[in-house]
């Protein structure tokens, strides 16, 4: 999922829109927007589909005022549906408020069980919903200590954008497990869960917000605070490896040289013996480039992309996806043909895709197909927002490397090293590698349904 807040800009629903474009690839099932205006009446939209389809400008116009926040949705087919498309909005006796929210509680079922208890109800079984109702203030508190409390209480990989009338604060876990960046614009702010955003909204990049910490934006401009001691640097990989865009810069590492990097690692770890090298569009491209660099091996344009197809993983039933795959790439026959390829792709998840572009690939006339992925073999399941939920759908969760080549039908696999993975960091992260390695930065209440 993808965020974005605004704070102290004119028109800021439209500038919203275009972060929320720009953050398209981390959600495609929905979107949704909502402002302040001046007089401090709450406007609102949120529909299912893409930004561009839910936003035309007769829906941005009515959305007044200043401040606002803005999300795009990713969900699995058990939490899809216009209900749980954010920010979701509450109405409260000392305050209405808005929540934003990106990732995923690890013991949202604990919480709420409390808060049931307790005598709360419930319209969605959302991460914001449940934050709502930690932070709903009792008279005259202060909002910050009980976000701060909050906060202490949710374990998992999260950010949230909070908004009340005059007020933004920008959170992120303590593990740093989410990206969340906040940048200026004129005399005001923006928040995003991706540096790209920035660009287009015509903002400029100030930095990362901490793991742990909550940036709080108002008149008096932006302040911290740390809500919990306990801070690590533990950015998901995946986000470098394949969620985030190539121009966004995280936790002080470009995405695009990442993955250059992790590219020319595969080629030291992983040779091939290849006339050519071709990268699956469009996410492994950059490690592609790194390979090819490093090999000295041509970098050839052997798969093109449909323009005007979705990302096939975010397709949450499997009979969708397997078509989205035949839908989405085709083959350059006159360029792969009699050729040895090292098909060069960011990760395998369930094996759908790399399946069907070897076969794709050998229809085509290519002589051998050597794939090469630039990440770990992914055997465990994410508990932080991405959907693999379970370690049954993954291809290597119980298949050794060679059971796994033959599952795809290449010549021959070769993956990254869990060392190399962190080592392109550059230094700057010690990501979390838990779906490679099985080591999760933290604690876990939920059982893996295996
Ligand atoms: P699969 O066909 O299930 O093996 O999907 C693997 C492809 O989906 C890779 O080529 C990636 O580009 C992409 N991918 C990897 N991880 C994810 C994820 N968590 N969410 C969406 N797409 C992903
Ligand atoms: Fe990212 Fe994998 Fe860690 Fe999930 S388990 S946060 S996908 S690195």
């Amino acid at each position: 999922m993808g965020v974005v807040g605004v704070y102290g800009v004119q028109g800021a629903s439209t500038v919203i829109f275009y972060g929320l474009h720009n953050l398209q690839h981390r959600g495609q099932e929905g979107a949704g927007i909502v402002t302040f205006d001046q007089e401090g009446c709450e406007h609102r939209y949120r529909g299912l589909g893409l930004v561009n389809e839910v936003f035309n400008p007769g829906a941005i116009e009515p959305l007044k005022g200043s401040i606002g926040v803005g999300s795009v949705r990713y969900a699995n087919v058990s939490k899809g549906g216009i209900d749980n498309v954010g920010p979701l909005f509450f109405h409260h006796k000392a305050g209405d408020f808005a929540i934003a929210s990106d990732g995923n509680l690890v013991n949202s079922a604990q919480i709420a069980d409390w808060l049931w208890k307790r005598g709360d109800i419930f319209q969605t079984l959302t991460d914001s919903e449940i934050l709502a109702h930690l932070i709903k203030k009792e008279s005259d508190e202060d909002r910050i200590g009980n976000i701060h409390s909050a906060l202490n209480m949710m374990e998992g990989g999260f950010t949230f954008i909070i908004m009340t009338r005059n007020r933004l604060y920008a959170c992120r876990d303590k593990y740093g497990i989410k990206p969340l960046a906040v940048g200026k614009l004129g005399d005001g702010y923006v928040v995003a869960s991706e540096s790209c955003a920035f660009e287009i909204m015509g903002a400029e990049f100030i930095r990362d917000v901490e793991p742990g910490e909550i940036i709080t934006i108002d008149h008096k401009g932006l302040r911290s605070r740390q809500y919990s001691r306990f801070q690590k640097r533990r950015m998901c990989a995946m986000e470098y490896i394949y969620f985030a865009r190539p121009d966004s810069d995280i936790d002080g590492c470009n995405v695009h040289k990442y993955r250059m990097e992790a590219g020319r690692r595969l080629y030291r770890e992983c040779p091939a013996d290849a006339d050519i090298v071709v990268g699956v569009p469009e996410s492994s491209l950059s490690a592609a480039m790194g390979y090819s660099q490093e090999s000295g091996i041509p970098y050839e344009m052997g798969l093109i992309k449909h323009k005007y197809v979705g990302r096939t993983f975010i397709q949450p039933v499997q009979e969708m996806r397997e078509l989205g795959v035949k839908m989405k790439l085709c083959p350059v026959v006159s360029v792969v043909k009699g050729k040895k390829i090292a098909l060069v792709d960011d990760s395998i998840v369930r094996g759908t895709t790399s399946l069907k572009i070897v076969k794709l690939l050998k229809e085509a006339g290519a002589k051998e197909v050597h794939v090469r992925i630039a990440s770990p073999m992914m055997k465990y399941p994410c508990f932080y927002g991405v959907d693999t939920s379970t370690s049954a759908e993954l291809l290597c969760s119980k298949r050794t490397l060679d059971q796994a080549c033959k599952a795809i039908g290449a010549d021959s696999l070769g993956y990254l090293s869990p060392e190399s993975t962190r080592e392109s960091c550059f230094g700057c992260a010690d990501p979390c590698q838990a779906c490679f390695t099985g080591e999760y930065p933290t604690a876990l209440y939920t059982e893996d349904e295996d």
